[in-house]
């Protein structure tokens, strides 16, 4: 994988503290990147180090304020440092860390999320999205006594073993068939069906009688772009597990908390058997969660045979900055949220008709983003036959001008109920350039 972005834009702008920050980096760790969505593989330049976020920005360690339109990859739906969040983090902190007990943080913080989602009668707190869905997994396939998953093509559900064939998110990034590290045992037990396509689940059942233990999903897909799930697909789903004795996993770490007061399953109201959740329910910090049917979540240590736990799970700090979050995310917050997502929506689309860009706009509630393609995206495949390279050229412009997207043409933009007219207009001011980059943007 090269450094240059594939049109050879040529970066407009420099970016020394944060070059020198990423040389730091590189010496003692593997890309100089943590996650590695955060590097700029796809799009080429020098990642930017952040030193603070307000509100809807960012600023880097050049002292350049960006727009974000990352937030976080979703959890900052508050925009940063929210006053209440962090009032209620310190006064969490003033307290201690970590006590390794049972503590009342966690507790209310799963009375939340109960009382917003009918089917998730109980919950097990985690640290990560991954865990959440590993451990789901390891409930459903325990639970069931059986061994087969069926997960899709471009859904990503963290980093787990048996999850990772043809996942979204970085691995569609960097176009990684397999990854090494994952035994053939463990990716044998995995079915990757096509997105969208319930005939497929059909068969795949039907191929494999009283062996698949669930079908997990991304409740509507935002790690392939967003791919929303065609009407009656989740119900399929849920039917066809229903049918064959297996569970149905609706995978809410993106959505839950972001598309509506109760996740995507408060748009679509289909019942899961376990959910899964993370991003937006942290706050900010790593909390994490899995849960839905009681009869289920009973199978899970202690109170069943199920094993499963966590040295900083339920943190006190991570759940008081996740309470304080869903506590203010009320309805009007919602429709802030979708309101400012809707005009920045119809800005990007705007902009890049009038230079005649082929794209496609593809939203879930104030989740949205940009395919460079003029055909509908309804699974890996098409996301797939997009132009990146115009995504390259405008992701660059944009960050020149001084909003930052994902980078990346397979990811969620995320926005705020800090992104204010302001905001907005930065945006607006920043999409006529950028859009012009776009079209005139060469495939090497
Ligand atoms: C981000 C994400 C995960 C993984 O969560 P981490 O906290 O990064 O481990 C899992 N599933 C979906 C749908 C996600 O978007």
């Amino acid at each position: 994988m090269s450094e240059a972005p594939s049109s050879g834009t040529p970066y407009p702008y420099d970016a020394p503290a944060s070059q020198a920050l990423f040389d730091r980096a590189a010496a003692v760790t593997p890309g100089g990147v943590n996650s590695p969505v955060r590097a700029f593989r796809a799009v080429g330049g020098t990642p930017r180090f952040m030193v603070s976020g307000t509100g809807p920005y960012l600023t880097d360690a050049d002292g350049r304020e960006y727009v974000d339109l990352v937030c976080s990859w979703g959890p900052m739906i508050l925009g940063h440092s929210h006053p209440a969040v962090i009032a209620a983090v310190q006064d969490a902190v003033s307290r201690g860390t970590s006590f390794g007990t049972p503590g009342e943080g966690e507790v209310a913080l799963a009375e939340e999320m109960v009382d917003r989602i009918e089917p998730l009668e109980q919950v097990r707190l985690v640290s990560s999205g991954t865990e959440a869905t590993m451990s789901a997994i390891r409930l459903a396939r325990g639970f069931t006594r059986r061994t087969k998953v069926i997960k899709f093509a471009g859904c990503y559900h963290g980093h787990v073993d048996s999850l990772l064939a043809a996942a979204g998110s970085g691995v569609a990034t960097f176009a990684l068939p397999d990854t090494p590290g994952v035994t053939g045992a463990q990716a044998g037990d995995t079915i990757v069906l096509p997105y969208n396509d319930l005939e497929a689940v059909q068969e795949a059942f039907h191929r494999h009688p009283g062996e698949i233990a669930c079908v997990i999903t991304e409740a509507s897909p935002g790690n392939m772009g967003v791919v929303p799930p065609l009407p009656g697909f989740n119900q399929g789903l849920k039917d066809a597990c229903r049918r064959n004795g297996a569970l149905y996993i609706s995978d809410e770490v993106m959505t839950g908390f972001r598309t509506s007061r109760a996740g995507w399953y408060g748009i679509d109201g289909v019942k899961p058997d376990l959910m899964t959740f993370g991003k937006v329910m942290g706050g900010g910090f790593p909390a994490a969660a899995f849960g839905g049917r009681a009869d289920v979540m009973a199978h899970l240590a202690p109170a069943g045979p199920v094993y499963q736990a966590g040295t900083l799970s339920g943190n006190p700090v991570a759940t008081a900055a996740g309470l304080a979050q869903l506590r203010l995310l009320d309805e009007a917050a919602y429709d802030t949220v979708n309101a400012v997502s809707a005009q920045i929506q119809s800005l990007v689309t705007e902009a890049l008709a009038k230079e005649g860009v082929a794209h496609r706009l593809q939203t879930a509630s104030n989740m949205f983003s940009v395919f460079f393609t003029d055909r509908e995206v309804r699974n890996y495949e098409d996301a797939k036959r997009q132009e990146s390279f115009r995504f390259t050229a405008f992701f660059h412009s944009m960050l020149a001008q001084g909003v930052y997207l994902p980078p990346s043409s397979f990811e969620s933009w995320f926005v705020s109920t800090a992104h204010d007219e302001q905001a907005v207009q930065r945006i607006a001011d920043a999409l006529p350039a950028a859009a012009r980059a776009a079209a005139e943007a060469t495939a090497a």
